[in-house]
């Protein structure tokens, strides 16, 4: 792994920008945010920015900057969590000198001139504290909370597949470095609003459960009116679902209007779910994908698609 070469072109630069995927999760903004704060935590005259799409619910994670004019030529790009350069948010990476990639996606393409990817790593936020401990990076408890938080929310709590001795080692070894509070972190997670619970009963009323395992509901816009919810209330609802027996996979497809799409959580207990998500513009890991199907009759593909998966799988 490129830790330490990483750590030589973050020396190199003065003016760094780090950018993460488009709709992002705690943990892609916890990667990118928390790299910046330890940049400059560590090299305080150094020029860091954190670029993309700001996320009002996530707040609590820091806020992202406006970039600057800068000179792109002697720049350089770190991008987090990210595996393929059309889900960059924010950033042209063809203009930087240099191009870095740390992820922990499976691999898409190769788009950065140094890539670290480990897809066995639970997430994106775990690389970033494995560059800081094995580079020997000062820490402190504001940079360590953004960073346990990215790995706390990609793990569902520890709870996921690629939750490894590493993962558990890296999060008690900064929360020793930083004296880290992690408990009070949690709030900022798991607080849900009694809309967003009035709306997960609805979720389970109507819910369809398919023969084979699979799991699915369509939720138009009226019905996202009706209960003064938005299109992301059912994914942050999914993990709710993915623990239930008799289902093998769960797919939530809720009507976005804004931006034109059905946007589609997909969760698998077994069955590898990313490569049918990546015909409905989608991807994401083999067990917990997104995708972007333009109509309810794509939708209804994907599903018979995803239906199959759950027969054939033993
Ligand atoms: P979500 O259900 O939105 O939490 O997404 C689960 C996983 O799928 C995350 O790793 C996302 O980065 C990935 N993902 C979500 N939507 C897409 C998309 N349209 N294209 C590729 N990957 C996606």
């Amino acid at each position: 792994m490129c830790y330490k070469k990483i750590a030589r072109e973050i020396k190199k630069y003065n003016t760094i920008v780090i950018a993460r995927h488009i709709g992002p999760d705690p943990d892609a903004l916890g990667s990118s945010i928390g790299l910046k704060e330890l940049i400059l935590y560590n090299f305080p005259k150094k020029q860091v920015y954190v670029i993309g799409a700001p996320a009002s619910r996530f707040r609590y994670l820091g806020n992202v900057d406006k970039l600057p004019e800068i000179d792109y030529h002697k720049a350089l790009l770190i991008v987090t969590d990210t595996p393929d350069a059309k889900r960059i948010d924010g950033a042209d990476y063809t203009k930087f000198h240099k191009v870095i990639k740390i992820d922990h996606h499976p691999f898409i393409e190769k788009f950065a001139d140094i890539e670290l990817i480990d897809d066995k790593a639970s997430s994106a936020s775990q690389l970033i504290i494995e560059l800081a401990k094995i580079n020997h990076y000062k820490l402190n408890e504001d940079i360590a909370s953004k960073l346990y938080l990215g790995v706390v929310a990609d793990t569902n709590r520890f709870l996921y597949e690629y939750t490894s001795y590493k993962t558990l080692e890296l999060a008690a070894w900064l929360i020793k470095e930083t004296n880290l509070n992690f408990t009070s972190l949690y709030d900022n997670l798991y607080t849900k609003s009694l809309k967003e619970i009035i709306f997960s009963g609805y979720i389970s009323l109507n819910m369809q459960i398919t023969d084979n395992g699979l799991a699915y509901i369509k939720l138009s816009d009226d019905i996202l009116k009706k209960y003064e919810v938005d299109s992301s209330t059912a994914g942050n609802l999914i993990e709710n679902y993915n623990n239930v027996d008799k289902i093998k996979v769960v797919a939530f497809c809720s009507e976005d209007k804004g931006n034109n799409y059905i946007k589609c959580s997909i969760r698998s207990k077994g069955p590898i779910i990313n490569e049918i998500a990546s015909h409905y513009n989608g991807g994401g890991h083999i067990y917990a994908s997104g995708a972007r199907p333009k109509t309810f009759d794509e939708v209804d593909k994907m599903l018979e698609e995803l239906d199959k998966l759950c027969q054939n799988f033993e």
